[in-house]
């Protein structure tokens, strides 16, 4: 007998004929002899609806109130899977993020995890029940209703799976296993076996949301086994991601990441001196502004561009900050770019075949696509490019890399 975390996606949970389904799927594990717990995500399209109605009251809405009610989403598929099995004869309960004890810091919105007390979770599993959790919240030590970021219902699951130290944590999707590129962009996108965490964790930081980064970001630390798998297709084995071994270096590239999700800022004639740029990040990281990309570039008469990139979500808050630094320091300007996108190219197999970057900026050059920005890591190359070319750079980069044909 083992204890399973299953976690399933607003698109599993979409309808009631969906979540009858799912409930088949727990109920079948069940009866194996497995304890089962389960994570479920709002109804597909919920999530975006509740952050609309929130954003239709006001244009710069309050995070808590967001958190509050956006919430609430996950609320309603749980107690509608846990009446589905109770309905069927398998004994189950829902609870939310903070009847099941978890605890998160106070970013309201993209909250993190710091503890999860499992008692109540421990005590329905051994009234032998089915226990439903919903993902993506949790509670602030002061009592306040956070949420984890879009996506969050994922690390909501591997948190539980580490906390209870389950044996395996499953991620239900509607696709049936991690793809060589997403598949709704590259038909001929190949299912990947085996994925090592660090290259699902820079796949996903990139922009494959297939898995959320901190899900993979906590997999990893506590090296719990992961695997992606299709509610549509329950028997398949899907991707397990896990540590990496030998073979994994073999492959050169594992797969291509794109991410339209990121607004570009310009800090335009900055003077070149030293403090500037900690002063503008320092305000950015205050602000709780995740910076992803940075380029600066070399300084002519004493002065130098600063840009970077940030989630479209905190763009706007970011151009704000950007505006005040700028004029406390004498930059001329700030310029936005709302339309770029980043593609990348990620493999542990980088770490020992050059090349890589050679033939990515040939490629995109082949097709007229210019490049604004570049950044690298041991294992990942990103460019940052005009958005119109997402699909065309996708596209010829998987195939430039042979991603269609290359056995794992
Ligand atoms: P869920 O609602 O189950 O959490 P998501 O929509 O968050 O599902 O994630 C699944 C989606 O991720 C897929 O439908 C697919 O379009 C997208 N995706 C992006 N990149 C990849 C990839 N490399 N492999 C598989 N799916 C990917
Ligand atoms: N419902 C949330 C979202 O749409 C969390 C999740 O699905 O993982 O982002
Ligand atoms: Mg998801």
């Amino acid at each position: 007998m083992a204890l399973i975390v299953q976690k399933f996606g607003g698109t599993s949970v979409g309808n009631i004929e969906r979540i009858k389904h799912v409930a088949n799927i727990i109920k079948e594990t069940k009866e194996k002899g497995h304890d089962v717990v389960v994570i479920v995500s709002a109804m597909a399209g919920e999530t975006d609806r509740l952050i609309d109605l929130v954003k239709s009251v006001c244009t710069e809405p309050n995070e808590r109130d967001m958190d509050f009610v956006v919430s609430t989403g996950e609320m309603v598929s749980a107690g509608l899977l846990s009446n589905a099995l109770n309905c069927m004869g398998v004994p189950a309960i829902s609870l939310t993020g903070w009847q099941a004890g978890i605890k998160t810091d106070r970013a309201f919105t993209k909250a993190r995890i710091l503890d999860i007390d499992t008692s109540r979770i421990k005590k329905h599993l051994n009234e032998g029940k089915v226990v439903i959790v919903t993902g993506f919240q949790g509670l602030t030590e002061e009592g306040e209703i956070t949420t984890l970021g879009r996506g969050g219902s994922d690390t909501s699951a591997v948190a539980i799976a580490v906390a209870l130290n389950a044996d395996r944590c499953d991620i239900f999707t509607d696709v049936d296993g991690v793809y060589t590129a997403d598949p709704r962009v590259v038909p001929e996108a190949r299912k990947i076996p085996v994925i090592s965490y660090e290259e699902m964790l820079e796949l996903a930081g990139a922009g494959s949301k297939v898995l959320q980064i901190r899900s993979v970001e906590f997999a990893m630390k506590y090296n719990m086994p992961l695997r992606v798998r299709s509610t549509f297709k329950p028997h398949d084995e899907g991707t397990l991601v896990k540590e990496e071994d030998d073979t994994m270096e073999k492959v050169l590239v594992r797969g291509i990441a794109h991410n339209k999700n990121e607004s570009r800022l310009t800090v335009v004639k900055v003077p070149d001196r030293p403090g500037i740029a900690a002063k503008l990040f320092e305000e950015l990281g205050n602000n709780n502004i995740s910076v992803d990309m940075i380029v600066q570039n070399v300084a002519t008469d004493g002065y130098t561009d600063i840009s970077f990139t940030v989630e479209k979500n905190d763009a706007d808050k970011a151009e704000k900050i950007a505006r005040k630094v700028a004029q406390e320091i004498g930059a001329k300007d700030v310029i936005r770019d709302d339309k770029i996108a980043k593609i990348s190219v990620v493999g542990v197999g980088m770490r020992s075949h050059a090349g890589v970057a050679s033939k990515v900026f040939k490629t995109l050059a082949q097709y007229g696509i210019n490049i604004y920005m570049i950044s690298t890591s041991e294992i990942k190359i990103s460019v940052v490019i005009d958005e119109k070319f997402t699909e065309l750079a996708v596209r010829v980069l998987h195939e430039a890399f042979e991603l269609d044909k290359q056995g794992i």
